[in-house]
């Protein structure tokens, strides 16, 4: 028993210690001041050459970590299909469940790497004009109508007629 209470008063003790003044953290000083002043910056999320702008991975985020914004210059993608919008990120909210990559037409519907991915999105450069017009790779009906079904209606009407 007096084991115990001396086991439970040192986890107490040393838990304070590294509550109240950071005791066995291993961060840097330089990185605790910046994470301190906001000057981290997050890795790229979106990729906005390979994005249509379908909201797909708005419409799936479980906690609303995504967004989509118009945006200040439309983007012709094809002679039929204007992107609009674009979405934006708040890695506050992400629980990092990446629905949102799963659920990007360029990855499900075409394999390539998605358009978006909350941990850093990388480069990837395409013509999307030139992947719309290839057909869809994704052979299950039943995840095909779970994608589309998150797509706005322009984007869903789009790549329902190249599927
Ligand atoms: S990974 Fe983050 S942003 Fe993407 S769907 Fe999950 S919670 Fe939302
Ligand atoms: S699901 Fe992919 S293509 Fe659609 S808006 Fe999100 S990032 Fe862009």
């Amino acid at each position: 028993m007096k084991r115990m209470i001396v086991f439970m008063f040192k986890g107490a003790y040393n838990n304070l210690g590294r509550i109240l003044f950071a005791n066995e953290r291993k961060t840097s000083i330089p990185m605790r001041n910046k994470i301190a002043t906001g000057q981290i910056t997050y890795p790229k999320v979106v990729n906005e050459n390979a994005c249509i702008g379908c909201s797909a991975c708005a419409n799936i985020c479980p906690v609303d970590a995504i967004h989509m914004e118009d945006l200040e210059e439309p983007v012709e993608i094809t002679k039929d299909y204007v992107k609009e919008k674009h979405p934006v990120f708040d890695p506050m909210k992400c629980m990092y469940c990446f629905q949102c990559h799963d659920s990007c037409p360029i990855f499900a519907f075409y394999g390539k790497p998605a358009a978006i991915h909350p941990r850093h999105v990388g480069e990837f450069d395409v013509n999307l004009a030139e992947l719309l017009q290839q057909p869809i790779v994704m052979k299950d009906d039943k995840e095909f109508e779970a994608v589309i079904s998150l797509l706005d209606e322009k984007a869903r009407n789009l790549l329902k007629e190249g599927s």
